[in-house]
């Protein structure tokens, strides 16, 4: 028994969780009786999101930036300091801007990788002592374009993410023994202030129209879907699964058959 999802008393961090797939992963733990440290780039930010979700003792701000080690120590310290411990940790903060191979710069190589990749790996180690004492787990957001190809302009992207999906797997391996569980979500075409952005930027309505087409079930996801997978990971009762890939992608990483 006990199969209803209920996270009262758990302490969540979500990176990246004042707009798109963070902020429904942050508004859903907190529904369900999470305590959760938001975080954004900027106090601002982060200020705007906790009023918008209704502020209260249970949503705690936790700015700055997770592209450095240093500024990582900066957020995860006292973040899982005012949370009192940590039970769960969403590695949601990513970049998703597009770049032609033929394009690519060094600074925009570098600028991927450090959020993408390197701000995963360091917010995951520096909360590892706590989620190894509350035996908690991690839960990247990877997606569908580490798991197979699609529009040009997201190489260095992919590249991203499909490491990120084997940085999971390993980390998993790793901890098993120690009681953290880590699995990664991979969200397909999601409707998010990312994507918009994208979508303006090609014009035409263009991404938008590309993901009806190629999606198997035609059409763009919702933030809320993500969540839904981040907190089936996340729950006790997946106490089981460990370096798992869950897709919640509308079908698109399962295959073509037109
Ligand atoms: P978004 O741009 O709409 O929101 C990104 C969030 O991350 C914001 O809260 C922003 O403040 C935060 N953020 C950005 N840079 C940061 C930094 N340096 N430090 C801390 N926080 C930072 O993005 P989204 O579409 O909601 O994407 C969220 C995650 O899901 C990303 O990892 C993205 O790669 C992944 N994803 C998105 C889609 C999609 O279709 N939207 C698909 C697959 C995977």
């Amino acid at each position: 028994m006990g199969y209803q999802l209920d996270f009262s008393g758990k302490r969540v961090l979500v990176t990246g969780s004042t707009l798109g797939i963070g902020r429904a992963i942050a508004e859903a733990f907190h529904e369900l009786g999470a305590t959760v440290a938001v975080n954004g780039r900027s106090v601002d930010s982060v200020g705007k999101a906790i009023s918008e979700m209704g502020g209260g003792q249970r949503l705690l701000p936790a700015p700055g930036d997770l592209s450095s080690v240093a500024q990582i120590r900066a957020v995860i310290e006292p973040a899982v300091s005012a949370l009192g411990g940590l039970d769960i940790l969403v590695n949601n903060a990513g970049r998703g801007d597009d770049c032609p191979v033929d394009k690519v710069t060094e600074e925009y190589w570098e600028k991927m990788l450090a959020l993408n990749l390197k701000g995963v790996f360091f917010a995951s180690k520096a909360c590892l002592p706590a989620l190894k004492a509350s035996s908690g787990n991690i839960v990247n957001i990877a997606s569908g374009l580490g798991v197979v190809g699609g529009p040009p302009g997201s190489a260095v992207y992919s590249v991203t993410k499909t490491a990120l999906i084997q940085m999971g797997r390993m980390m998993a391996l790793e901890f098993a023994t120690e009681g953290v569980r880590v699995n990664n979500v991979v969200p397909g075409w999601i409707d998010t202030p990312m994507i918009r952005r994208e979508n303006e930027l090609l014009g035409d309505n263009a991404l938008f129209d590309y993901i009806a087409t190629t999606t198997p079930m035609a059409r763009i996801g919702t933030a809320e879907e993500c969540a839904g997978a981040v907190l089936y990971l996340a729950a006790p009762k997946a106490s089981f699964t460990t370096g798992a890939t869950l897709c919640a992608d509308g079908g698109l990483t399962a295959g073509r058959y037109l």
